[in-house]
C-alpha cells in the first residue's frame, strides 16, 4: 500500500516563501537569493515527506505565485501583452515573466496590467485565471517542472511524483478572451504538449505522474465527458511506461464516477473525506488494473484523524483490490492546512491534542498504514484523542445546543412586511432621498495598526488604549458629518479582522500563532477554529457604537459580521453539520444586535460578503445551503423592532441566481459592490423586481484613484433606470480600511456631491 501526498504546504512554516517573494519585489534581494531561498524549502519539504514514510513525494506542487500559472508557463499559455517582459528587459527571467502576470508589471518602462485571479472551488485560494484566444497556440515553454523533478531526484535518491493539473481541467479553469469558440475545442492543440512534457518526465526517470483533474467532481459542462475520454486515451497511447495518476478532491465522482473509472489511468484518487459514499460506488467499476488512492485524511482542516472511521474504507478497499492496488492520502492537496501544529506554543494543550496541521497528517497517513498492518497501540491513541474531544465539556454546551433547536419560524422573520418597516424608519430617521453612507471601515493606518500592537503587547493600558481608539473614532465622526455624510460610522479601528474580532469576544474559538493558509501569492490568512459550541457572553460591539453614537446627532450605524462570513473564514468543527454551526453563531449575532438596539442604534448592519462563496460546489446541493445560510443571516437580523433598520453588505458577486435568496434574507438595506461592472449587476434585483433598499456602489475602493462628481452621478442616474429612485443608497463598494486619508476624504466629498446632484434632479 503506496502512502502519499497530492501536495505540501509552499509557504514553509515561518512563511520563509512570503518573506523571500516580498523581499525580492521589493529589490532588498537579488534573485539568486529568492532561488536559494525556494530550493531551500523544496529540499525541506521533500525530505520532511521521506522522513515521515512517504512513498511517492509530489514535485511540482511547489511554485512562486501560483501553480496554475505555472500550468500556463508551462504550455506556453503566455498572453502577448507580456512578451516584453522577457524580449525588451534581457536580465528578465521566466519567475520575473510569471510574476508580471501575476502582478502586473510597473517597471523597465512597462505598464502591465495583472491577469484576473479567481476562487479555487470551494477553498480560499485563488489562482490566475488562464486567457485563451480563438487562435490559441500552445509550445513547452517553462522548465519548471523538469528542473523540480530532476532536484527532488537528487535530493532523495527516490523517484518524485511530478503534479500537472490535467489536461481537461486545465482549460476548463480558463477562460475564453473573444466570443466564438468554447475552450475544451483547444484540446487537440494543447494535448500534444502535455504528451511531450509527460515523455521527458519519464525519459528523465519518473514512474508516477499525477494530474490533477478536479473537475470530475463538479457538473461537468457539454463537451467535458468526450474531452477527457480523447485526452487520456491520447496519454496513454503516447505515454507508455508513465504511470498516471489522476486525483479528484473537493466532491464526490457522483454522476461522473463511471466515466473517471473508464479512463485509461493506473491510479485513482477519491475524496473520502467529502464523499464517503463514493467508495462503494466506485469499487464494483474499477477495471482489474487500476489502483485506489483513498483520500482519508481531511486535508482542508485542522483536525485530528478519527482512524476508526478512516480504517474501514482501507480495509473494504484493500479486500476487493488487494493491497497493491490501494494507496491512502490526504484528501487534497495540503496546500489548504497550516504547516505545523508543533509551533504552536500557545494554543492550550487539550485543544492541541485534537489537531493535526499538515506535518501531522503525514504521520496520520503513516501510522494509518502501521495500525492496518497491526499496530493496535496506535489505534487506541487515536481512540483516546478522538473520544476525549467527543466527551469534552469545553465543546459541548447543552444549553447552546437547546437553543438552536428551539429556533422557530418566528425567530427568522421580522415581526413585520418590509413596506410597512420602510415607512416606520422613514418617519423615525427622516433620511433624504438618495441617502449616503459607508460600509463601515476608516483608513487602518500604522498608527491605529501599531496602536493595537502595542496593547496587545500589553504596552498600553486598557484606558491608554480606549482613549486613543475614542479620539480615532471621535475625529472620524466629526469628519464624517463635515463631509454631509447621512448615516454614519464609527470606522472599525479597534478590529483587526472582521471575523477575528468576533472570534475573540466568542466563546468556541480559538486562535493560532502560525496557523497560516496561502490565500493568493504572498498572502496568507490566519483563519480562526471554531471548536466548541458558540456562544456569546459579553458584548462585542456596543461600547463603540455608544461611543460614537454620542459624538453625534446623525445616525450610527452599529456594524456586525454575519454568521454564513464568519463560518465562511474559519476552520469549522468536523463533528457537527456547518449549518450547526451557523446556526449557534446566529443566535450570538442576533443577542448582539438586541444589545445595539436596546442602547439605542437604530440602524445595525450584518456583512455577509462570503454567502455567495459558501455555495457548494455541486448544483445539486445548493438550494439546501443557501435555506440555512439565509435562514442563519434572518435569525441574526430578526431579534429588533420594525422601525430598526437591518443593513447588510456584500461585496463583488454575481447576483443573477441567488436573487431570489438574497431577497429572502429581507434585510431592508443591502450595500453591494458595482462600481466595476457599471452598475449592470442591478439588473438581476431590477428584473427579479427586488422590493427593498440596495446601497450599489458607486466607486472602487481597490485602487487609490479619487472619483469625480460627474462619474458617481452618472452611475446613480443608471442605478435609477433599474431601481425605484426612493430605494436607492449612495455609498462606496465596500469598506475603507486599505484606502489613505487624503483619497478617501476626497471621494467621499464627491460622493456626497454627486448625490445632491441626483436628489437635486428628482
Ligand atoms: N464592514 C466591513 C468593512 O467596512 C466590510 C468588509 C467586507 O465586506 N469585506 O471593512
Ligand atoms: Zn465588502
Amino acid at each position: 500500500m503506496l502512502k502519499h501526498t497530492l501536495g505540501y504546504p509552499r509557504m514553509g512554516a515561518q512563511r520563509q516563501l512570503k518573506k523571500a517573494c516580498e523581499a525580492y519585489w521589493q529589490g532588498r534581494i537579488g534573485r539568486q537569493e529568492l532561488t536559494v531561498a525556494a530550493q531551500r524549502l523544496q529540499e525541506e519539504q521533500w525530505r520532511l515527506q521521506q522522513a515521515a514514510g512517504m512513498d511517492l513525494i509530489p514535485c511540482n506542487d511547489f511554485s512562486y505565485y501560483d501553480h496554475v500559472l505555472d500550468m500556463s508557463l508551462l504550455v506556453g499559455a503566455i498572453p502577448d501583452r507580456y512578451a516584453p517582459v522577457v524580449t525588451d528587459v534581457p536580465q528578465n527571467t521566466e519567475t520575473d515573466l510569471a510574476f508580471a502576470m501575476a502582478r502586473g508589471c510597473q517597471e523597465h518602462g512597462l505598464d502591465l496590467t495583472a491577469m484576473e485571479m479567481t476562487k479555487w472551488f470551494d477553498t480560499n485560494y485563488h489562482y490566475i485565471v488562464p486567457e485563451f484566444r480563438k487562435d490559441q497556440s500552445f509550445r513547452l515553454f517553462s522548465n519548471k517542472v523538469f528542473n523540480a523533478f530532476d532536484a527532488a531526484k537528487h535530493q532523495l535518491a527516490a523517484t518524485p511524483k511530478p503534479v500537472l493539473i490535467g489536461p481537461v481541467s486545465y482549460l476548463l479553469l480558463g477562460k475564453e478572451k473573444e466570443p466564438g469558440f468554447h475552450r475544451l475545442s483547444l484540446l487537440p492543440r494543447l494535448l500534444p504538449v502535455y504528451i511531450e512534457a509527460l515523455q521527458r518526465l519519464r525519459d528523465r526517470g519518473a514512474a508516477w505522474v499525477q494530474l490533477d483533474e478536479p473537475f470530475l467532481a463538479t457538473d461537468l459542462p457539454e463537451g467535458a465527458a468526450d474531452a477527457y475520454h480523447y485526452a487520456y486515451t491520447e496519454i496513454a497511447k503516447h505515454c507508455k511506461g508513465l504511470r498516471t495518476m489522476v486525483t479528484t478532491y473537493f466532491e464526490g465522482l457522483r454522476d461522473n464516477a463511471e466515466l473517471a473509472a473508464s479512463l485509461p489511468v493506473c491510479c485513482l484518487h477519491i475524496d473520502l473525506v467529502r464523499d464517503p459514499a463514493q467508495l462503494e460506488q466506485l469499487l464494483p467499476l474499477l477495471p482489474p488494473k487500476m489502483s485506489l488512492s483513498l483520500g482519508v485524511i481531511d486535508g482542508r482542516n485542522i483536525w485530528k484523524n478519527d482512524y476508526r472511521r478512516s480504517l474501514p474504507f482501507i480495509q473494504k478497499a484493500v479486500g476487493q483490490l488487494g493491497e497493491d492496488r490501494v494507496m491512502i492520502a490526504p484528501s487534497c492537496s495540503l496546500l489548504h492546512t497550516p504547516a505545523d501544529l508543533a509551533l504552536e506554543t500557545q494554543l492550550d494543550e487539550e485543544l492541541k491534542s485534537w489537531m493535526a496541521f499538515a506535518k501531522q497528517k503525514l504521520q496520520e497517513v503513516a501510522e494509518l498504514d502501521r495500525i492496518f498492518h497491526g499496530e493496535a497501540a496506535l489505534l487506541a491513541a487515536n481512540e483516546a484523542a478522538i473520544a476525549a474531544r467527543g466527551a469534552s465539556t469545553r465543546i459541548h454546551k447543552p444549553a447552546v445546543k437547546a437553543r438552536v433547536a428551539a429556533i422557530s419560524e418566528r425567530d427568522a422573520q421580522r415581526a413585520s412586511g418590509f413596506v410597512y418597516r420602510q415607512t416606520l424608519q422613514q418617519q423615525r430617521f427622516g433620511l433624504p432621498m438618495y441617502p449616503t453612507t459607508t460600509i463601515g471601515s476608516f483608513p487602518q493606518t500604522a498608527d491605529i495598526r501599531a496602536l493595537r500592537a502595542a496593547f496587545k503587547k500589553g504596552d498600553l493600558t486598557q484606558a491608554q488604549y480606549d482613549g486613543s481608539l475614542e479620539s480615532a473614532t471621535r475625529e472620524t465622526v466629526r469628519l464624517q458629518e463635515d463631509i454631509g455624510l447621512d448615516v454614519l460610522v464609527h470606522g472599525e479601528f479597534e478590529r483587526n479582522d472582521m471575523v477575528e474580532y468576533f472570534g475573540e469576544k466568542l466563546e468556541g474559538f480559538a486562535f493560532t500563532q502560525h496557523g497560516w493558509v496561502q490565500s493568493y501569492g504572498s498572502r496568507c490568512v490566519k483563519p480562526p477554529v471554531i471548536f466548541g459550541d458558540v456562544s456569546r457572553e459579553q458584548d462585542m460591539t456596543v461600547r463603540w457604537s455608544v461611543f460614537a453614537q454620542s459624538c453625534t446627532a446623525r445616525p450610527m450605524k452599529g456594524m456586525l459580521t454575519g454568521p454564513v462570513t464568519i463560518l465562511q473564514w474559519s476552520f469549522v468543527r468536523d463533528d457537527q453539520p456547518r449549518s450547526e454551526t451557523t446556526a449557534q453563531i446566529a443566535l450570538a449575532i442576533r443577542d448582539e444586535v438586541v444589545a445595539l438596539e436596546q442602547a439605542g442604534i437604530g440602524i445595525i448592519q450584518i456583512d455577509e460578503p462570503a454567502i455567495r462563496e459558501g455555495l457548494p460546489i455541486r448544483k445539486a446541493d445548493r438550494e439546501q445551503y443557501l435555506d440555512w445560510a439565509v435562514r442563519a443571516f434572518r435569525v441574526s437580523a430578526s431579534g429588533v423592532q420594525d422601525g430598526t433598520q437591518i443593513h447588510t453588505h456584500m461585496c463583488y458577486s454575481d447576483f443573477n441566481d441567488i436573487i431570489r435568496h438574497i431577497a429572502e434574507m429581507d434585510a431592508d438595506v443591502i450595500t453591494i459592490e458595482t462600481s466595476r461592472s457599471q452598475m449592470e449587476l442591478l439588473e438581476a434585483f431590477a428584473d427579479f423586481k427586488y422590493p427593498n433598499e440596495i446601497g450599489p456602489g458607486v466607486y472602487d475602493i481597490h485602487s487609490p484613484r479619487v472619483p469625480s462628481i460627474a462619474e458617481m452621478e452618472f452611475l446613480l442616474r443608471k442605478a435609477a433606470e433599474y431601481l425605484p429612485a426612493r430605494n436607492i443608497w449612495v455609498n462606496p463598494d465596500c469598506g475603507l480600511k486599505t484606502r489613505k486619508w487624503p483619497e478617501t476624504e476626497a471621494a467621499l466629498r464627491n460622493m456626497v456631491e454627486a448625490a445632491k446632484a441626483v436628489r437635486a434632479g428628482v
